[in-house]
């Protein structure tokens, strides 16, 4: 596996997103450099290594997008854009002297914990087989590409591309392109590349709220300011408290709720001018229900004279485009697909567990762990950015520091020798998602809607319920009763779904 071939180590990582670097970066902290991380791209970066599409950027404040320990002085505006922030994290590894814990071009293809040796096996796309005491997922689940269910997709006969699976290389000048999707992606993607394409289609199924992005370039003062503590510490605070001020927003009745919503019908009104536009651009659920666009551009771009929204419904592709429900067929050179994740599907790694506990059956009916970290029936199995820990306000940063800090102080516990192995107990589990689940039954979240927080069945196993420091104070220190601490060869009964 190494240079020197070895093949045992304390902890294996699954994904160099933000949440594996993270995790590699604590360990090498705290003095538990025997890890390595095992990566399927070929760079570090994870969702920023995946999504080049042209206009990728992060719509939470970059001194908010950062490591609370390591604020970067060096962001040129407000809402990075994705090579900057993939930029920070090499920077990072190479401060941490990740290096020779990084494997690039490796999937995992599946890992099962040994009840006898008390250890993962973690099998690897090139048939070899890494052993490990602690396993950490860290996909996210933002990580498998979605593909629309259209008819006659593969017949396409021009170029066709998924903007998680961007090719740079692709041409866009004097192109006839289509996109289909409205989303977070769509909306930084259409304002991009508009101005070169000949012509764009873009194909909206469902309209949504769009928020004026407060975007800013960082001038000489900024820089000299962000190296001088407490500055980057107090601009971090500041954001995280206007980001917790917007999830009031999406509480039915709240002034937040009446502001934002204000904010996002004056930008319409403002930025569409056409009124038979702008009623196509009306979104047909409450504000929050589906993820909230952050966008000063995208609006202007619809109106450009090159651009079309098209409402009517996709009915099939075709060699030559995309043909709708009235009967028009759209010729185009370039067919994107701004469509999303599989969420559900995005643990695609067969993980089992205890008494043959297998993950992916568990989670079949929708995700589910204790605070979105550990899953009765796995031990010392740690899941990052896991189910029910999505924010639709905040910095997932936030949130992953805040579960590295929880399997941290759980391996602590292991090491000073309470026992071999850790496992969440199941009615701890069961406990802590009925508590979820009883605070989203009332969210805006449930509300009619379609999104990617949710099942098909309606069970939201994406969102955080609640304020960012409600999960700090949840999982700032594991509670001894919600764990067990079995030594190695112990096979207990209840390796049920909790
Ligand atoms: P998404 O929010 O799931 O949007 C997918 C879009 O594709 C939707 O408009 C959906 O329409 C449409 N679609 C899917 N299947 C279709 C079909 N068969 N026919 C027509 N339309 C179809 O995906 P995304 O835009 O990639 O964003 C996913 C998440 O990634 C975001 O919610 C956000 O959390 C994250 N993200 C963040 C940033 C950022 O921080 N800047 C940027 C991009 C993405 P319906 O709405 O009708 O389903």
């Amino acid at each position: 596996m190494t240079a020197d071939g070895r093949t045992e180590f304390e902890t294996v990582i699954l994904g160099a997103g933000m949440s594996g670097l993270c995790m590699a970066i604590t360990l090498a902290q705290a003095g538990r450099r025997d890890f390595v991380v095992v990566e399927k791209g070929t760079g570090l970066g994870g969702t920023w290594w995946d999504n080049r599409y042209p206009g990728a950027q992060v719509d939470v404040p970059a001194p908010l997008y950062s490591f609370s320990f390591a604020p970067n002085p060096r962001w040129t505006q407000r809402f990075a854009h994705a090579p900057e922030i993939q930029a920070y994290m090499d920077d990072l590894a190479r401060r941490h002297g990740l290096a020779p814990h990084l494997r690039f071009g490796i999937t995992i293809t599946g890992a099962a914990f040994d009840e006898a040796t008390g250890r993962w096996t973690i099998a690897l796309d090139d048939g070899r087989r890494l052993h490990a005491r602690f396993f950490v997922c860290s996909t996210g689940p933002l990580s498998v590409p979605r593909w629309p269910e259209i008819e006659g997709l593969a017949s396409f006969a021009g170029e066709r591309l998924h903007t998680a699976r961007w090719a740079p290389a692709v041409p866009l000048a004097g192109r006839r392109v289509g996109v289909i999707g409205t989303g977070s992606t769509a909306a930084q993607l259409v304002p991009a590349i508009a101005p070169e394409v000949a012509r764009l289609s873009v194909f909206q199924r469902t309209a949504n709220w769009v928020m004026p992005r407060m975007d800013r370039r960082y001038g000489l003062l900024d820089h000299a300011l962000a190296r001088i503590p407490p500055y980057p510490a107090v601009v971090r605070w500041f954001w995280a408290g206007a980001s917790e001020w917007l999830r009031r927003a999406f509480d039915e009745g709240t002034l937040a709720r009446r502001r934002v919503l204000g904010e996002a019908q004056r930008q319409l009104r403002r930025q569409v001018r056409d009124e038979a536009l702008r009623a196509r651009l009306v979104p047909p659920y409450p504000f929050g229900c589906k993820r909230i666009i952050f966008s000063n551009d995208y609006y202007p771009a619809l109106a450009r004279p090159n651009v079309e929204l098209v409402t009517d419904p996709i009915v099939r592709v075709t060699p030559a485009g995309v043909v709708t429900a009235d009967g028009r067929e759209h010729a185009l050179d370039l067919l994107v697909c701004a469509t999303g994740f599989d969420v559900q599907h995005s643990m695609a790694v067969p993980i089992t567990g205890r008494v043959g506990a297998a993950l992916q059956a568990r989670w079949r009916d929708g995700a589910f762990a204790h605070l979105g970290i550990t899953v009765a029936g796995f031990p010392n199995l740690f899941v990052l950015y896991g189910p029910n820990t999505n924010l639709g306000h905040n910095s997932i940063v936030f949130m992953l520091e805040r579960q590295v800090a929880h399997v941290l102080s759980l391996v602590r516990r292991l090491v000073e020798g309470q026992g071999a192995s850790v496992e969440v107990r199941a009615e701890a589990q069961a406990r802590s998602n009925e508590r979820i689940q009883r605070a989203l039954a009332g969210s805006v979240w449930a509300a009619a809607c379609h999104s990617w927080y949710k099942t098909a069945s309606g069970k939201i196993t994406n969102n955080w319920p609640g304020p960012t420091m409600q999960y700090w104070w949840r999982t700032a220190v594991p509670r001894r009763r919600d764990y067990r601490f079995d030594a190695i060869g112990h096979s207990g009964a209840d390796g049920s779904p909790g």
